[in-house]
């Protein structure tokens, strides 16, 4: 039977943890706060960063909200930014994406300063990352580490395929698994074979942002399979880029959506706050 990985449980535990050692920091006169940024009311963004605001209060992290209009300029925007790079009480910055047109996110992600840059997606910490030095891992592919940590799944030596290879998700994914010891291959939209590739997967992550797009015919049997997609379906329910219950009783374990990756980027977010403030 298959093992359905727990996202919920598992951030729950991360976010417990990190809530005794926000404690522990205050005893000894060490404040955390987390400056979150947003520039527009989309929908989306408006849950993303509510639900980041609700853990920072749960773990007890200050966040400072900066909700500024659709309108801001790029200049606004990087001035906000440079006064939170300077002000010595600001742990993290985090500007949540995407950006309105008018904004190059390249340049405000660039003009965070790397020590405070918890979304991890710095060129510095890239590069960091890329090198195995210390650095901020950006949070998705963080968290999914994590996930397989934590419900017992071996990395080391594993085949591991990754579909998708953008900046925040698929790279940086393939990166971790690397370090983890996985053997690592990377497909994407121009991938020949893609199913022949995928079933060589030991640990398959579908992080390519098409609904219910993996099936059966593209899981090896037993394999762990990891669903980063976030969709809404024909009937307004949440799914993944998988097809859960095709795929599911040919896994070993599997992680669902709603309740599986998402809820991890959050908690590694946190994280990344607790390691600045440490620091
Ligand atoms: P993206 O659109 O930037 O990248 C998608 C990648 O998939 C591209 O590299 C593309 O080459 C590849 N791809 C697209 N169609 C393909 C196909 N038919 N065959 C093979 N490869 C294909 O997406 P992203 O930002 O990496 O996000 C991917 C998904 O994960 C989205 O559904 C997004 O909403 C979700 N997401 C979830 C979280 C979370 O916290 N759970 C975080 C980030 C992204």
């Amino acid at each position: 039977m298959s093992q359905i990985i727990d996202g919920k449980k598992i951030s729950q535990e991360i976010k417990d943890e990190l809530k005794e050692k926000v404690a522990k920091l205050k005893e000894q006169g060490t404040e955390i706060a987390l400056a979150v940024i947003q520039v527009g009311e989309d929908p989306a963004s408006s849950v993303y960063v509510r639900n980041k605001k609700r853990a920072c209060e749960y773990i007890g992290i200050e966040s400072v909200a900066y909700e500024i209009p659709e309108t801001t300029t790029q200049d606004e925007l990087l001035a906000i930014i440079d006064d939170c790079n300077k002000n010595p009480k600001i742990n993290g910055i985090l500007v949540q994406l995407p950006l309105p047109d008018h904004i190059d996110e390249d340049t405000v992600i660039k003009a965070i300063a790397p020590e405070k840059d918890v979304d991890g997606f710095h060129p510095q910490s890239v590069g960091a990352m890329t090198i195995g030095e210390p650095g901020f891992l950006p949070c998705t592919p963080a968290g999914i580490i994590q996930l397989l940590k934590r419900s017992g799944v071996e990395i080391e030596g594993k085949e591991c395929v990754i579909i998708g290879r953008s900046n925040i998700v698929g790279k940086p994914m393939a990166l971790l698994l690397l370090r983890e010891n996985g053997t690592v291959t990377i497909c994407h939209s121009r991938t020949k074979n893609l199913k022949e590739v995928a079933k060589r997967a030991d640990i398959l992550v579908a992080a390519l942002g098409r609904p219910k797009f993996i099936d059966e015919s593209y899981v090896k049997e037993g394999a762990v399979v990891i669903d980063v997609g976030i969709h809404r379906d024909a009937n307004n329910k949440l799914c993944g880029d998988v097809d859960f219950d095709r795929v599911a009783p040919h896994t070993s374990a599997i992680t669902p959506v709603p309740g599986g990756v998402g809820p991890m980027t959050i908690a590694m977010l946190m994280n990344n706050c607790v390691e600045s403030a440490e620091k």
